[in-house]
Parts: C-alpha cells; sequence; structure tokens
C-alpha cells in the first residue's frame, strides 16, 4: 500500500498560523518578539537561508534586527554586536547564521550569546538542559521531525526509533528528545553512522526511521520495514540534465521505493525542511513570552 505523505509544507504553515495568533495577542498586551540576525559574508546559501527566515519573522509579525556584516568583519567587532544583542529587551532570540567565514571563531561566537536568547539551541547550556529533560530552547529541525511525527498522528511512545547520523545539529539532539521519559518521546533509540557493521540490521527493525546523512539513497526500500513511518532530513543535490539548474534536490532515502513499503513518509523538499524555520519562529516567541514573565506550556 501507497505511504500516506507528510506535508511538511502543511503542517508548517498551520503552526505558522497559530504562532501569528500568539504573536497577535501578544502585542496586545505590548509585547512584541524580536529576532536578531547576524550573516557574516556573501555566501549565497547563507543569504538566501536568512533572507528566508526574515520574511518568515515579518509575515507573523515578529520584529527581526538584519545585521549583514561583510566577510571582512573582525571576531571582536562580531562578538560586540552579540553583546549588544544580548543587552537589547527589543530582543528576544539571536541568531548567527553558520558556517561563519574562515578566521572567524565559531564557537566562541555561538558560547557569547545569552542562553536565554539561543533560540537556535546551540548553546551548550541548552544542550544539557536537553539532555537531562529540563525546559530549554530545542534546536529547530529535530524539534520539528518530532512536531512532524506528533501532528500526522504517530505515537512515539514505547516505538523502535533508528536514526542514521550523529550530527550535534540532527542526529544527537533528536535522539536526545525522543528517550526523554516525558509525553511524545519515551522511545527507544538507535543512533547508526559511518562506523556501523550493519546498517541495513538497525534500520530493518525501525518503528520510525530518521535519515539525517546527508547522502542521496542511504536508505533504500529493502532496508525499510513494512509499514514504519520514514522521515527523511537529508537535503542533497543530485545532478539532472533536465532541470534548468542541472541538479534537483533529493533527500536520503529512496522515496519511490519505500513508500510503497512506509505507511508514512516526508518528502524532499517539502517535508522536514518548511519546519526548521517555523520551530525557530516558535522558539522566538516562547523566549518573549519567558521574558515578559508569562507562562510558557
Ligand atoms: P553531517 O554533520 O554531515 O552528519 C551526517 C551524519 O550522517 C554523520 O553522523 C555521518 O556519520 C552519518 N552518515 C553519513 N553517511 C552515512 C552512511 N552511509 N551510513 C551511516 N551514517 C552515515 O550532516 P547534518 O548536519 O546532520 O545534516 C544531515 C542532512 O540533513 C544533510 O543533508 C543536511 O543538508 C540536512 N539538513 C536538513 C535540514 C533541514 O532543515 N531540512 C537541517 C539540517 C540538516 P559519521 O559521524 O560517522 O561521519
Amino acid at each position: 500500500m501507497a505511504a500516506q505523505i507528510i506535508d511538511g509544507k502543511k503542517i508548517a504553515s498551520e503552526m505558522r498560523a497559530e504562532l501569528k495568533q500568539e504573536v497577535d495577542r501578544l502585542k496586545k498586551q505590548g509585547i512584541v518578539p524580536g529576532l536578531g540576525v547576524i550573516l557574516v559574508g556573501d555566501d549565497p546559501a547563507s543569504q538566501s537561508y536568512v533572507t528566508a527566515k526574515e520574511r518568515a519573522c515579518e509575515n507573523i509579525g515578529i520584529y527581526s534586527d538584519d545585521n549583514r556584516l561583510p566577510a571582512s568583519t573582525s571576531q571582536k567587532e562580531l562578538m560586540s554586536l552579540v553583546e549588544k544583542m544580548n543587552n537589547d529587551p527589543k530582543i528576544n532570540g539571536i541568531l548567527v547564521q553558520l558556517p561563519l567565514p574562515k578566521g572567524l571563531d565559531e564557537s566562541e561566537v555561538l558560547l557569547a550569546i545569552d542562553p536565554a536568547k539561543d533560540v537556535d539551541g546551540f548553546h551548550p547550556v541548552n544542550v544539557g538542559k536537553m539532555m537531562i529533560g529540563e525546559k530549554a530552547f530545542l534546536p529547530c529541525t529535530p524539534h520539528g521531525v518530532v512536531q512532524l511525527l506528533i501532528r500526522s498522528g504517530v505515537t512515539i511512545e514505547g516505538t523502535d526509533v533508528v536514526i542514521v547520523g550523529r550530527s550535534n545539529l540532527v542526529g544527537k539532539p533528536l535522539a536526545n528528545m525522543l528517550i526523554q521519559k516525558k509525553l511524545n518521546a519515551n522511545a527507544t533509540v538507535t543512533i547508526c553512522h559511518t562506523r556501523t557493521k550493519n546498517l541495513a540490521a538497525h534500520t530493518i527493525h525501525a518503528d520510525i526511521l530518521v535519515a539525517a546523512a546527508g547522502r542521496p539513497n542511504t536508505i533504500t526500500a529493502d532496508m525499510v520495514k513494512e509499514g514504519a513511518v520514514v522521515i527523511d532530513v537529508g537535503v542533497n543535490r543530485v545532478d539532472d540534465s533536465t532541470k534548468k539548474k542541472g541538479y534537483r534536490l533529493a533527500g536520503d532515502v529512496d522515496f519511490e521505493a519505500i513508500s510503497e513499503k512506509a505507511s508514512l513518509i516526508t518528502p524532499v523538499p517539502g517535508g522536514v525542511g518548511p519546519m526548521t524555520i517555523t520551530m525557530l519562529l516558535y522558539n522566538t516567541v516562547e523566549s518573549a513570552k519567558i521574558n515578559a514573565g508569562l507562562e510558557i506550556e
């Protein structure tokens, strides 16, 4: 039976509509959530990510403080901008677009962000809080994956989850979120990576399989259990002469073949991708509420 497609665009747009209502309510109380954005250099991919984030803020009424700096920016200048945003009451979240140009120390910059404004959830304080199950800003992509599962009606509790990829950005935080002794967690999680001896021996047992390897066709249909939920985080450029740009975007899984076996599957594009920015907006609104002393979930 063909799998049902998890429509990330639709779920993200529903969440953004909810967030817009929340922002409208906050504005009536005189609270305007604000995101400080820092982009250094002229990397085209980073520029388009930042533009998309700023546009998303604007669409739901979040104030965004846009700072586009030349690649020649010094570490000192960057650190003082972060410090300024740390102290700016209009800014509830700080986003430093990565990667930074060569010569700039990324980890020093990320460590300098006030953990209370770390809406990307990369600061070790937030990573540690997440790990011990305390309230923290959760990193946007893995948090988006969890939201996709919940909003698609998938029961996470008691499932066997296999995650392919152990990056600090996706695999490790997602595993941490799903093993918590909490509602919408309580899963048994296996993390696989390039040193995993027999990848298929693990993936075939997954009730929920998450591919975050960054390599097309890492997961083929023979590696997937009948009826599994398959979440494809990967975004890869695959040569395609029929396309104007000469390439198309593909995930890490063989979408066509796996669609015949899975119960639910995310497409690429249009699956996890739209959720990442949505969760950034979510964290910024949460931060504004915390800052104003309001109750949060
Ligand atoms: P990453 O830092 O390159 O990590 C990839 C992970 O996958 C590593 O742990 C690597 O293992 C593992 N891996 C690679 N090939 C494998 C294989 N053949 N078998 C088993 N494990 C394998 O990548 P990332 O930042 O986590 O991103 C992963 C993918 O998600 C990328 O395509 C990225 O573009 C995409 N992504 C999408 C979004 C979104 O919003 N849609 C956001 C973030 C990332 P080792 O640790 O052993 O090297």
